[in-house]
């Protein structure tokens, strides 16, 4: 990672990711789309690259593959506005084609320092362009779609891609799935936090004591 991109916020990191020429991606977006969602968010959601509806709104996942995103959320009790939601590369490449890898590495660092002042409790991968750079020498997609993988502290879940669901409909149910496992490493982080919330209350002093039972 380069001088100055040790970002103090989410929004010094946005400001950047607008001004960036670090690729040639820089010169032929229309808007750039560093991602949206709260700091704080449980989740990070990360794609493969803005396509044109994202290019022209600055936004992530606002087609299709976002509809049927924020469908996926819904049906675990979540909404868009709870997760946040970014890409592999911040600018579209033209015609929607795959990543390169030199336009991958050069992104990096802003996953790296979004990753690093949201600390989610769980990522989504989602698709094998994602998986592929967050997991590189992993499984593929296929194999690995639901299972929770543990990387350098972080939890990821790999899960299909949205677009890729909405071309090939057997792909449906297994995403769904994919979103119950989700559900399911989230419950389990928060009975964590409330077993170990517990264990922690402070013991009540002597004459608290006296005055609760005596
Ligand atoms: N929209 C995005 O922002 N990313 C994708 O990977 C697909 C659609």
């Amino acid at each position: 990672m380069g001088p100055g991109l040790d970002f103090v916020d989410l929004p010094s990191l946005s400001a950047a990711v607008h001004d960036c020429r670090r690729c040639p991606l820089g010169h032929s977006r229309t808007k750039a789309v560093p991602g949206v969602g709260p700091g704080d968010a449980r989740i990070m959601i990360v794609g493969e690259a803005p396509g044109q509806n994202e290019d022209l709104q600055g936004e992530p996942f606002v087609g299709a593959a976002g509809k049927l995103l924020d469908q996926l959320l819904r049906g675990i009790g979540l909404s868009r506005g709870e997760v946040f939601i970014t890409n592999i590369l911040k600018c579209r490449p033209p015609g929607n084609r795959d990543p390169l890898p030199a336009e991958a590495e050069a992104c990096s660092p802003y996953l790296e320092q979004q990753l690093r002042l949201i600390k989610p409790e769980v990522v989504l991968v989602l698709g094998r362009h994602a998986l592929g750079r967050l997991l590189p020498g992993y499984e593929s997609i296929s194999r690995l779609h639901g299972k929770l993988v543990v990387k350098d502290g972080v939890s990821y879940i790999p899960v299909y891609h949205p677009a890729a669901a909405l071309y090939n409909s057997f792909l449906m149910g297994p995403l769904e799935q994919d979103f119950k496992a989700v559900k399911a490493h989230l419950d389990r982080v928060e009975e964590r936090r409330q077993v170990v919330a517990a264990a922690t209350v402070p013991a009540a002093k002597p004459e608290e004591q006296l005055t609760l039972f005596g």
